[in-house]
């Protein structure tokens, strides 16, 4: 069964929006198999984001992604990668459509609630990276 990797990023937690992200995903029909709130350290940051780190955005990110709890999340289902980020909607929550994740409750970039793996391989790497026991 296809498995993405899902984050509640610290904006969400902050907001005390956990519970609607979770029932968004119930409700789609998608199963949430590990779930852990914790705080990430720069350098499990530094990894996780590790394809833009040439990017002038990084920095900030990093520090954005480690100022706070955040939920991290196994979900798995059918096509689970594509189904969460239709969920989550666009990269920029201004874009990202109503009835989206990002487009009910979030206006920036950085700031903007959720991330979900982009692929099927990046999913497995990261699913490692947070959940190294899981297999
Ligand atoms: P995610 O990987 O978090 O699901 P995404 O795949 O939609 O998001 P990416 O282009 O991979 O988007 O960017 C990763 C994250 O980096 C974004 O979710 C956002 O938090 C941040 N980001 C992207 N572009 C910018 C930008 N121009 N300025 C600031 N932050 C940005």
């Amino acid at each position: 069964m296809e498995r993405t990797l899902v984050l509640i990023k610290p904006d969400g937690v902050r907001r005390n929006i956990i519970g609607d992200v979770i029932s968004r995903i119930e409700r789609k029909g998608l199963k949430i198999v590990a779930l852990e709130l914790r705080t990430l350290d720069a350098e499990t940051a530094r990894t996780h984001y590790e394809e833009h780190a040439s990017r002038p955005f990084f920095p900030s990110l990093v520090d954005f992604i480690t100022s706070g709890p955040l939920v991290a999340m196994v979900v798995e289902g059918d096509r689970c990668v594509e189904a969460f980020r239709a969920l989550a909607g666009a990269t920029d929550p201004v874009a990202a459509g109503p009835g989206t994740i990002r487009g009910d409750f979030a206006l920036q970039v950085q700031a903007n609630i959720v991330h979900g793996s982009d692929s099927t391989y990046s999913a497995e790497r990261e699913i490692k990276l947070f959940f190294p026991d899981l297999g």
